[in-house]
């Protein structure tokens, strides 16, 4: 199950691990697996929300949110899932 849409969005405030470019960062669902890619430098990793094992692009800006929490503001398309 994945958690983004198949369509690309810019994840705001993320940063990305490689090259530190804020808001460079895109996610997107493939697969049913959830990625995000740096549009900077070809940074792609993916993402796994279940569990605990929390990657976060956001560990230079972690003070200000979590990316669970952007996921909830910046995608309101889990309608299409339910
Ligand atoms: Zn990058």
């Amino acid at each position: 199950m994945s958690v983004y849409s198949t369509t690309p969005r810019f994840l705001a405030g993320a940063v990305c691990p490689r090259c530190e470019a804020m808001d460079r960062i895109k996610v997107y669902s493939k697969d049913d697996k959830d990625y995000r890619e740096c549009v900077e430098c070809g940074f792609l990793d993916e993402l796994h929300f279940p569990g605990n094992s929390r990657e976060l692009p956001t560990r230079v800006n972690q003070a200000k949110t979590e990316i669970d929490e952007d996921v909830v503001k910046i995608l309101p398309i889990n309608t299409q899932e339910n």
